[in-house]
């Protein structure tokens, strides 16, 4: 089986997307294509595309808080496409997330390079996060692979969304993942959801796998910020 690769364009110039679109199409991509900046992230929510190129100049947001706004909850790659050359905003798309820059106009041999360079770079990163298939700190174990999450060896229950939480803060482990964030990768980018809901579960995954909720040894509350989660001792 050879599925094709998708490749999400947000570009308001019906002129590039026409030649952009002909061009993917041509090297066998799937395109879907989105003019306004609210449709794109939509549509970056909602499809699975591989590779996101997106044009900086959008009529309805700026291109920089739409890949802030992808980065919140995806590491896809990101190519940003413009007219302006100058140097700062190559450095504030590249800050804000983006994986490249291609500046218009450009030709078709380019654009194809960076998106193979794009792709493989992000399927290279995908097969490391796969190969990391177990966390283990402090007598829990989580097996992404089977889905079971173990406190000294008893399997623990948790709910899909639960278990969301647990095995995002737990590939990130380590780090400090603000509630936005983790708000975002759970219920989506335009979910209806907010911190009461989110301390709501994280009070219940902490009732079924801390010892002590009150004083948690897995699960640890930055005040006002977000959660960290105990360092995986495999990594
Ligand atoms: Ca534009």
């Amino acid at each position: 089986m050879n599925l094709k690769q998708e490749i999400l364009l947000i570009e308001d110039e019906r002129n590039i997307c026409n030649f952009i679109m002909t061009t993917l199409r041509t090297q066998d991509y799937k395109v879907t294509f989105a003019g306004t900046a609210a449709s794109g992230l939509s549509l970056a929510a909602s499809g699975c595309p591989d590779l996101i190129l997106l044009d900086l100049g959008l009529p309805d947001m700026d291109g920089l808080d739409v890949i802030r706004n992808i980065r919140e909850w995806s590491n896809l790659p990101i190519i940003v496409i413009s007219a302006r050359t100058q140097e700062q905003e190559k450095v504030d798309a590249l800050d804000a997330g983006a994986d490249d820059y291609i500046t218009k106009p450009f030709g078709t041999s380019e654009l194809m390079a960076r998106i193979r360079t794009a792709l493989r770079r992000s399927a290279l990163n995908n097969m490391s996060a796969f190969a990391e298939n177990r966390y283990e700190a402090a007598n829990l174990i989580i097996d992404y692979e089977k889905h079971i999450v173990t406190v000294d060896g008893k399997i623990i229950h948790f709910t899909q969304i639960e278990y969301k939480i647990l095995t995002f803060l737990a590939r990130n482990a380590g780090k400090v993942i603000t509630y936005d964030t983790l708000i975002t990768h759970v219920w989506g980018p335009f979910a209806d959801s907010n911190n009461r809901i989110l301390r709501v579960n994280m009070a219940n995954i902490r009732r079924k796998m801390e010892k002590n909720p009150a004083d948690p040894q897995y699960i640890f509350t930055e005040i006002g910020i977000g959660y960290r989660m105990i360092d995986n001792e495999n990594l």
